[in-house]
């Protein structure tokens, strides 16, 4: 039902993928993948985030099997963490440029953008996730803050929207369509579920379908993402990594 010709979510060792670039960009070339985003963890990812001194040497990686492969292009991106509750993302300005495509999504064990956000953001959605119950008020400051952070900064995808934190789909989808940000269903997580692929789908949103692949032999697998988009009746011209997708932008530019 849906033409998968890209996979815009994958890890390698630059952050605690088991690939490297090439093993990536090989297992997508053996599925038949006609674009791959390599997308490592943000900076402020304790433990296993990128390494700013990496940058070049990835480019540099990049750029020689765009020049070696004809049949797959290769995008450097990332997966760049929320880390405030103003939309503070955690790649400096100063570094922006340097991607292809740009990943933004929630995870923990990040160091915040400042004490207070580390405590609004981190330490209250801990809290929340071991209490019962909806908390109407942490779940709007969620969704602002990703709702800030796609208008300050030229995110293209946000990851597993939902996945370890509480947020309103149907506010963020709104959000995401007027910037024109795709949000994802994560092949891995299960992250969106069928119920909020539907809202975001009533609300027009476009989505992707990844893999988050960790080792190559992942890359490109999405079957479980396939599953969810099914369930929720989204339109394949909807999906970013679509052959109809990319046959419709080419027609738009
Ligand atoms: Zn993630
Ligand atoms: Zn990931």
């Amino acid at each position: 039902m849906y033409n998968i010709i890209a996979d815009y979510h994958t890890h390698t060792i630059y952050s605690h993928g088991k690939g490297t670039i090439l093993d990536n960009v090989n297992a997508a070339r053996e599925k038949g993948l006609r674009r791959i985003a390599i997308t490592d963890h943000g900076f402020s990812h304790i433990g296993f985030g990128l390494d700013k001194s990496s940058l070049k040497k990835m480019k540099d990686e990049i750029k020689q099997l765009n020049e070696m492969f004809e049949d797959i292009e290769v995008l450097l991106g990332i997966e760049s963490n929320l880390i405030g509750m103003d939309g503070e993302i955690d790649i400096p300005e100063g570094l922006l440029d340097s991607f292809d495509i740009i990943l933004m999504g929630f995870h923990k064990a990040v160091w915040p953008h400042s004490l207070k956000d580390g405590w609004d953001l981190f330490a209250r959605n801990a809290l929340a996730a071991m209490r019962t119950g909806a908390n109407e008020r942490l779940r709007h400051a969620n969704t602002m803050a990703m709702i800030r952070a796609i208008e300050r900064y030229p995110i293209d995808i946000i990851t597993h929207p939902g996945a370890k934190i509480d947020i309103d789909t149907k506010e963020l989808a709104r959000a995401a369509v007027k910037r024109n940000v795709a949000l994802e269903i994560n092949a891995s997580h299960g992250f969106m579920t069928a119920d909020y692929a539907r809202v975001a789908k009533e609300e027009g949103a476009l989505i992707v379908i990844s893999s988050d692949a960790h080792t190559p032999d992942r890359v490109g697998v999405m079957d479980r993402g396939l599953e969810i988009a099914k369930a929720a009746g989204l339109p394949p011209e909807k999906i970013i990594n679509t052959k109809e997708y990319d046959e419709l932008k080419r027609n738009w530019k």
